[in-house]
């Protein structure tokens, strides 16, 4: 089980509120009539662009990148590819290579119309609208590093993207992760 998979069970009722009233801060107000994403589907901290929509969680296997369009619908990674720098907080800086990783084969994750923003679900189904066409499952962009052991909430990234659909075809951007005392999703069971 990767740690991205386990950030996916539902979070206590409480913490959905939190975790609603978090991305209301950083959801971009462009989302027009479309009601496909309250809150980020992956856990993850949403990064708005000139014309794209980004997802990024920071785990113990590494950075992860999901794409999401202007109108914040799930999109295809398609043929992008990117670089991360994740500066620790010791100082050191870690670069890794953001390569398309397909999605889990264990039916986690997200799935969605291309051609229906509201069609959005957790499950694996087909789109009613479109007579009934299986969803697509959302792909990510993946960088290894080996993060255990590290305090993840003093980790900073800078990510460069490039091979973009849309107008922009070159992406920058720096997440930014909660605060340590905002523990949203706890990945670590123990010590
Ligand atoms: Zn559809």
């Amino acid at each position: 089980m990767s740690p991205t998979s386990a950030r996916l069970p539902r979070p206590a009722p409480g913490l959905c509120v939190l975790l609603a009233i978090a991305s209301l801060a950083v959801w971009p107000a462009a989302a027009q009539s479309s009601t496909a994403l309250i809150a980020p589907l992956h856990g993850g901290v949403v990064t708005e662009t000139e014309s794209h929509i980004f997802e990024t969680v920071i785990a113990r296997d590494g950075v992860h990148v999901w794409f999401f369009t202007d109108e914040s619908a799930p999109a295809m990674i398609g043929r992008a590819t990117g670089t991360a720098s994740l500066k620790l907080p010791n100082g050191q800086v870690r670069e890794a290579a953001l390569t398309l990783r397909a999605p889990a084969t264990d039916g986690a994750g997200v799935f969605f119309c291309p051609m229906h923003a509201e069609v959005v679900q957790k499950t694996p189904g087909e789109c009613e609208p479109c007579g009934g066409m299986i969803l697509f499952h959302q792909d990510e962009l993946f960088g290894a590093v080996d993060l255990s052991g590290r305090d993840l909430a003093a980790v900073t990234a800078q990510i460069r993207l490039s091979g973009l659909k849309g107008r922009q075809k070159e992406a920058t951007f720096s997440p930014a992760f909660p605060l340590p005392d905002v523990k949203a999703a706890p990945q670590t069971p123990g010590k």
